[in-house]
């Protein structure tokens, strides 16, 4: 029997697949509900999404969208465009590098840079770079600044600064030491790599993990895992409830805080090292406007705010540009993210004042002439887990308590993404078969 402690996508999906391949296990949740940071809600006919707003599918994962009878929902062919804000002003990135090279987003010595890159020698023992240090070092500045270091803020809510390379993009890693140039690699790939299309549901994130959810027969909401405990070969799990749960493997899908105090005892120098893993804080803030207020054309999938901007947000999705059906036909949804290890900590201002001055600063972007019909603020204190030094050694550590039948399934390695988590499920449920 094994046991899952936590109901997001790492534990639903692992329970999914070990269930198909009938294989024992339990699922323990502790709130009331499935999907963890999958969060969605709805408002007057708006479709908020307090977490993940989308996913990137592959082949395996459109494998299990269909045999869970899912619809995707594709994103419109203009959310391919993304806006940086730069001089104060909102301009497309270019996705291609030869629009790159031509266009004006860049300057001359940057596109110089790009030129010098193309010979590039492979770099070894690279595991401890930061983003910043290597993408500095290759292309300099202001590629750092205005493309790398705001998708980092989009993706991980992170600093580029301390999260590292190796355990962030290995395939850029690989890349790297196979070409030294990346831009020779993407030249070389381009043609092989085929875009993945960006997906969500027409009831939003929240059908997928309801769906997967209905398939799992032995899962139980409510049950708070608060200790655990050696019975012989076994594990005991001990709840809140007071209820207790007996197995012969443990698979953690819960974050580090809340597996280093029930590891401690058995794994002190696991523990430890989970005890220093950073989490982001961000809040999300979605505010619903009618439409012929917002003079400004939004085609693209939103824009991202470097650092050096000083903007209060650091980037906004425009939903109803990405997906249909988001909120009335006569309304406008935007998700605005706010704090994030490149920002402020949200829980330094009030409601009132991350609203307002949110409000405020919108209506300047997107030269906005009245005030939303719908806002809605949703605060992560601990939203995604940083891949910085303090993550380096955590695979051989993990190894090493496996030994004793404890899995750990958590997104504090292995990709952060949602097909991501559901990769590592399917390769650790085909592990413990
Ligand atoms: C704001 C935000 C936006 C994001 N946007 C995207 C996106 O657009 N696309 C994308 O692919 N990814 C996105 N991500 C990342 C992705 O959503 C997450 O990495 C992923 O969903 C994490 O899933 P998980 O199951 O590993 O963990 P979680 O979702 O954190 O689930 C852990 C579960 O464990 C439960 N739990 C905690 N303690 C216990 C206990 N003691 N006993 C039992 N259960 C317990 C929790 O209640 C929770 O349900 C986003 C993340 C955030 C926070």
């Amino acid at each position: 029997m094994i046991l899952i402690l936590g109901g997001g996508i790492s534990g639903l999906s692992l329970a999914y697949f070990l269930q198909k391949k009938s294989i024992k296990y339990t699922l323990l949740e502790a709130s009331n509900r499935f999907g963890g940071v999958i969060e969605t809600e709805f408002c007057q006919n708006s479709i908020l999404e307090n977490g993940a707003n989308s996913l990137m599918i592959d082949e395996k994962l459109e494998e299990l969208i269909s045999e869970l009878h899912l619809t995707p929902l594709l994103a419109n062919q203009v959310s391919s465009n993304r806006y940086i804000l730069k001089n104060k002003k909102l301009q497309i990135l270019p996705a291609h590098p030869i629009k790159l090279l031509l266009g004006n987003f860049f300057s001359f010595r940057t596109k110089i840079l790009f030129i010098k890159e193309l010979f590039a020698k492979p770099q070894p023992n690279l595991d401890d770079i930061s983003i910043s240090d290597f993408f500095e070092q290759k292309f300099g500045k202001e590629v750092l600044e205005y493309a790398v270091a705001p998708f980092i803020s989009g993706i991980y809510s992170g600093n580029p600064d301390h999260i590292l390379l190796a355990k962030t993009f290995p395939k850029l890693m690989e890349a790297q030491k196979e070409y030294g140039s990346l831009l020779k690699y993407f030249a070389k790939n381009a043609s092989k790599a085929k875009r993945r299309k960006t997906i969500t549901f027409a009831k939003g994130m929240i059908e997928f993990t309801e769906a997967l959810a209905s398939k799992i027969n032995h899962k139980h909401l409510n049950v708070n895992a608060n200790g655990i405990y050696k019975k012989g070969n076994n594990w005991l799990v001990k709840t809140d409830t007071g209820s207790e749960f007996e197995g012969d493997k443990i698979v953690f899908c819960t974050p580090s805080y809340v597996i280093q105090p029930l590891v401690s005892d058995f794994f002190p120098s696991f523990a430890h090292q989970l005890s220093q893993i950073k989490y982001s804080q961000v809040s999300i803030l979605h505010l619903v406007y009618h439409k012929n207020a917002i003079l400004m054309p939004l085609n693209g999938f939103g824009s991202l705010h470097p650092r050096n901007e000083k903007s209060f947000l650091t980037g906004v999705i425009w939903n109803s540009s990405v997906f249909g059906g988001r909120t009335k036909e006569n309304e406008t949804l935007f998700t605005c993210f706010l704090g994030g290890e490149q920002s402020f900590a949200p829980s330094d201002y009030s409601d009132d004042e991350l609203i307002n001055k949110s409000i405020a600063e919108l209506e300047k972007l997107y030269q906005i002439t009245e005030k939303p019909v719908i806002s809605h603020l949703k605060h992560w204190k601990s939203a995604i887990p940083q891949y910085t030094k303090e993550t380096i050694g955590l695979e051989t550590l993990i190894l090493d308590v496996e030994k004793q039948n404890i899995f750990i399934l958590s997104n504090i390695m292995n990709g952060v993404s949602i097909p991501d988590r559901i990769t590592q499920s399917q390769l650790l449920a085909d592990k413990i078969a």
